[in-house]
């Protein structure tokens, strides 16, 4: 018997089944820290429901009682989101995860929130449909995290992000209402006045839980290159990128790994030849044939003219998987090095690009702390990951005024505190550098409309945003 509230244990028990709620240690243990691991609060019950009813269910038997709870996916969120920073119960929605509908002629699909990206991908190919927004973490993460963080990704410079894909959402509110915004029709804005969905997206699962998610779809490209081009150092890797963000063309991805990536890579199994001693840019452009075989030409021209030592491209779709699973896992690698990883999050105007990386590998190498990059820079993502050993509590002090060093640099030099992963509760001390009292009071008060007690993810997004009347003390 559960010493944390038994009977609303016991009830959970018996709509959810008797293996879908966890109270012991070990299984709680599971779900202390979401991908980013540098804050870590253990709940006090975890409950994963099967169907969207029983979810709904759930919420509705959280209104009124005395715990706070949160919402969970996946879990690879990387500011903190996920977790019961108060503790109480977490809900752990990754077992709804059917496509419920994929309507080729009119291009959208609906889906349940735990449906992960690269399943969705998946099913639409043979309809020669895609989804676009593919966060690195397609191969776990799913819709409705992707929803809730606004997520971006690789594609994003060209097709943008998660936003711009959302026609409508079916939500259940912490009152236990549920509420349907928007749906399959739709043009590129507001499709019926106001554009309320687009409240919940980004919301950071601080609104409500969204239980349904119509997607809008985009037809596959014919014929897709990526290019590859390496780099001496930040500078002209930096000048490539504000000259491709320029170019008419548009690509669709410009992603860049620092010589410690390239490093890392090349001593791993996914090895791909590269010179470990370079910087190195991956772009991708996609369209019709003889059309994006010009511009992979002219991006080209681009890498030449900006020093890159050695280019090659591709069109091989094996090859460029390969290419991309390289990039894509190379978060993974960092343990190869390291005890322990802190990856930043932030947006800079391109142009500062080169300046803001400059300062921060001196400001890191002052504090004998490796920074190691590397992110979506088309989009001005910033991605510094931080190596450290968290069993020396000096190294992870150093941690954490690195990163308030960079997101002070960061908005002075007109940048934000998160390219796509979040506020969450990693960041939320930063948040007064952006937003003045004014806009904080303002922000609070339309959470408040939704999430009046914050029963519903404590201490996210804002300072001192605490479920009150817990039973949990407040997070530290
Ligand atoms: C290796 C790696 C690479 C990554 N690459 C990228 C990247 O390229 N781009 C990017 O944007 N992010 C990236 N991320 C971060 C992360 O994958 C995204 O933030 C993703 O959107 C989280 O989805 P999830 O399913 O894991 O959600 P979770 O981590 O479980 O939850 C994230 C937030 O969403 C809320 N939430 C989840 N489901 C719901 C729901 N149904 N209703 C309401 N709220 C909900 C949670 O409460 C939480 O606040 C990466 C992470 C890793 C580990």
């Amino acid at each position: 018997m559960s010493r944390w509230h038994p009977e609303f244990v016991a009830s959970l028990r018996e709509l959810c089944g008797e293996g879908a709620v966890r109270t012991d240690d070990a299984s709680l243990m599971a779900y202390e820290n979401d991908g980013l691991g540098f804050h870590r609060y253990r709940p006090d019950c975890v409950v994963i429901p099967r169907t969207s009813d029983e979810v709904k269910e759930v919420v509705r038997r959280c209104f009124g009682q005395d715990f706070p709870y949160t919402i969970r996916a996946a879990g690879t969120s990387l500011s903190g989101g996920p977790v019961a920073a108060q503790g109480g119960l977490i809900v752990h929605v990754s077992r709804l995860r059917s496509i419920l509908e994929i309507n080729a002629e009119d291009m959208y699909c609906v889906a349940e929130p735990g449906v992960v990206l690269d399943t969705l991908n998946q099913a639409l190919a043979p309809h020669g449909l895609f989804y676009p927004p593919d966060p690195s973490s397609g191969s776990a993460s799913t819709i409705g995290g992707n929803v809730a963080e606004n997520a971006g990704g690789i594609r994003c410079f060209r097709y943008g992000v998660t936003a711009n894909y959302v026609l409508g959402l079916e939500v259940i509110l912490p009152s236990g209402e549920i509420a349907q915004l928007g749906g399959p029709a739709g043009g590129l804005g507001p499709s019926c006045g106001c554009d309320w969905k687009s409240l919940f997206v980004g919301s950071e699962g601080l609104l409500g839980v969204i239980t349904k998610v119509w997607l809008r779809l985009k037809p596959l490209p014919e014929k897709i290159w990526t290019l590859l081009g390496t780099y001496a150092g930040v500078r002209p890797a930096s000048e490539t990128i504000v000259d491709l963000v320029h170019h008419p063309s548009v690509p669709v991805a410009i992603e860049l790994m620092d010589n410690h990536v390239v490093r890392m890579l090349e001593a791993s199994p996914m090895a791909c030849g590269f010179d470990p001693t370079c910087w190195l840019l991956l772009v991708e452009v996609d369209g019709p044939s003889e059309l994006v075989d010009r511009i992979a030409d002219d991006i080209e021209e681009v890498f030449r003219r900006n020093g890159a030592i050695t280019m090659e491209k591709t069109c091989d779709s094996e090859e460029r998987l390969r290419l991309w699973r390289a990039r894509k896992n190379t978060g993974g690698l960092l343990g190869q090095v390291t005890p322990d990883t802190m990856v930043q999050d932030a947006c800079i105007p391109r142009s500062e690009f080169g300046d803001v990386m400059e300062a921060l590998i001196a400001e890191a190498e002052k504090r004998g702390i490796m920074v190691v990059s590397v992110f979506h820079a088309g989009d001005g993502n910033l991605h510094p990951n931080f190596l450290f050993d968290g069993s020396h509590p000096d190294e992870k002090k150093k941690v954490e005024e690195i990163g308030t060093f960079l997101m002070e640099m960061v908005v002075e030099r007109g940048g934000t505190l998160s390219g796509e992963h979040g506020i969450g509760n990693d960041k939320l001390k930063y948040i007064p550098l952006v937003f003045g009292e004014r806009e904080i009071a303002f922000q609070k008060a339309l959470l408040a409309c939704f999430n009046p007690d914050n029963q519903l993810n404590p201490e996210k997004l804002f300072p001192h945003r605490s479920y009150v009347g817990c039973c949990a003390p407040p997070a530290s």
